[in-house]
């Protein structure tokens, strides 16, 4: 595996990997890797030609009260994992090299940006479509694979990619659990055992709204009740929210059609964690 820090040479390997045709994939992270970035990279691998990944800890998707700072970062580790994995070319970039003095140019999903994950992170998706779309320049990959687990950012990076005309396929990969349910996160490192045993609720609310909307309950605010019902088994976890959207508009729906998307968020002592699943009447 290649690793760069500089854009320049990144672009210069990414334009060699590329030629002949070649078909080459990029995964975007911020590191700390756990299998959740594995199986996008396996997808990838699967895929394509050549595999890019990057890890890049994006200060500007954090708002100035949240952890960027104490995010985890293990950037030896890291590379040998992806080394293991055969990816091609490692793009690690410092911040200073992404983000020059005097740069003032952002990419913004208006609307999009401004709901669920957004409301309680103003800032947070300018952040990660600005960081994207720089990626995407640098590397000019065929396809880019993101985890569903980031049900809203999946959305707006879809968005964003049409909106712009970048040639880039979208490609999402299911969410990678634990074995008791819990979505894997690179914050999940933060959870005290008491946080960690109580964690695995968001999903278990997930799955209950899942159950009801089996028994024939295709009424949204009635799937709603149910799944905080099961949220309140534990005290220790604040809900920030839970809703169910259409997963391209991330609208509000009133009922389950076709390909819904039920998602939540919320809060273990700071620790934010969110999960998601989708329900289909089809
Ligand atoms: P992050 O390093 O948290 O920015 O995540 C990098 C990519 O990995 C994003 O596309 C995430 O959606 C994806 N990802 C993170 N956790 C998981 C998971 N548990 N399952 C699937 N994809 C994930």
């Amino acid at each position: 595996m290649q690793i760069f820090k500089t854009i320049q040479e990144m672009r210069a390997a990414c334009s060699l990997a590329k030629g002949g045709g070649q078909r080459l994939g990029l995964v975007p992270t911020m590191g700390a890797l756990h299998e959740g970035h594995l199986s996008l990279v396996r997808t990838a691998k699967a895929q394509c030609d050549a595999v890019a990944a990057s890890i890049f800890v994006n200060p500007t998707q954090f708002g100035p009260n949240e952890d960027f700072a104490k995010y985890p970062r293990s950037f030896e580790r890291d590379c040998e994992i992806l080394e293991q994995e055969a990816v091609d070319l490692l793009f690690a970039p410092a911040v200073e090299e992404m983000y020059p003095q005097g740069m003032t140019t952002w990419v913004t999903v208006e609307g999009l940006s401004d709901k669920l994950c957004g409301k309680a992170r103003p800032g947070h998706f300018r952040g990660v479509t600005t960081v994207v779309a720089k990626l995407f320049q640098i590397v000019q990959p065929d396809a880019g694979f993101f985890g569903q687990k980031d049900a809203a950012q999946l959305a707006i990076i879809r968005r964003m990619v049409r909106d712009l005309n970048f040639a880039v396929e979208i490609v999402a990969c299911p969410v990678v659990r634990e074995p008791d349910g819990l979505a894997m996160s690179s914050r999940n490192a933060y959870l005290d055992p008491q946080q960690r045993r109580a964690a695995p609720v968001l999903y278990r609310s997930l799955l209950k709204i899942q159950e009801v909307f089996k028994r024939g309950e295709h009424r949204a605010d009635k799937l709603i009740d149910s799944g905080k019902q099961t949220i309140t088994e534990e005290h220790s976890v604040r809900l920030d929210y839970l809703e169910i959207v259409d997963p391209d508009t991330l609208d509000h729906a009133d009922e389950i059609s076709k390909t819904t998307l039920v998602a939540i968020a919320g809060y273990l002592g700071s620790t934010r964690l969110i999960d998601n699943i989708h329900l289909s009447t089809e």
